[in-house]
């Protein structure tokens, strides 16, 4: 993709563009289906539909869970939505090999 400020090529899921820093994307480039870390309640798959789909959480798992009764397509959904999902990236950066404790 392009940025709509300096014009030159950036990463397809940049937030900022690397040449001028100008914010682009944003929503759009954020918009994946993920399974977020925090407020999932089994694995996050509902909360992350719910949030892709801009739905509400307890609607989603309320339709899931009716689904699973009724046709059972639900239970057997869940566990593929699970592996087929990937988790949300972390946004905190990862200590590199450096030991928890104080020095
Ligand atoms: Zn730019």
């Amino acid at each position: 993709m392009y940025c709509n400020y300096c014009g030159k090529v950036i990463q397809d899921d940049a937030n900022v563009c690397a040449y001028c820093g100008t914010r682009v994307g944003g929503v759009i480039a954020r918009k994946r289906l993920v399974r977020p870390r925090a407020g999932r309640s089994i694995a996050g798959v509902c909360l992350g539909i719910s949030e892709y789909f801009d739905l509400d959480v307890n609607l989603v798992r309320l339709v899931w869970l009716i689904t699973a009764i009724m046709t059972g397509v639900g239970l057997l959904a869940y566990p593929i939505a699970w592996i087929v999902i990937p988790e949300e990236p972390l946004m905190l950066p990862m200590p590199a090999g450096r030991p928890a404790t104080n020095p």
